[in-house]
């Protein structure tokens, strides 16, 4: 059987209030993200990073190295298109709906 790579707990993004349900390390897909993994809001697309406790927090961007910062570019702009093709994930576009989110 296939370990999901999903870390699926819930978690409300510090930034922009949206709720989060799943999250996969962006740097390396298949493996599951812990402590001190980067993450990125789906929403506002901010940089977290989880914390012991394995919450979310805001990463400081500056303690990202080269690497890091040139594939969480990447994901950005893979997000940005695939929403501007699709529309927002279905999570995104319900929350605006009710505008819980910005
Ligand atoms: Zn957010």
């Amino acid at each position: 059987m296939e370990q999901n790579p999903n870390f699926v707990r819930e978690d409300t993004c510090p930034a922009c209030g949206h709720h989060l349900d799943s999250a996969t390390e962006p740097l390396q897909p298949l493996e599951r993200p812990g402590w001190g993994s980067i993450s990125i809001c789906i929403n506002c697309k901010t940089v977290l990073r989880f914390n012991p406790a394995m919450k979310l927090q805001l990463a400081d961007e500056h303690e990202l190295d080269a690497e890091q910062l040139a594939h969480i570019r990447k994901i950005r702009t893979a997000l940005t298109i695939n929403e501007k093709i699709h529309g927002p994930p279905p999570s995104v576009r319900a929350r605006r709906r009710r505008g819980m989110d910005r």
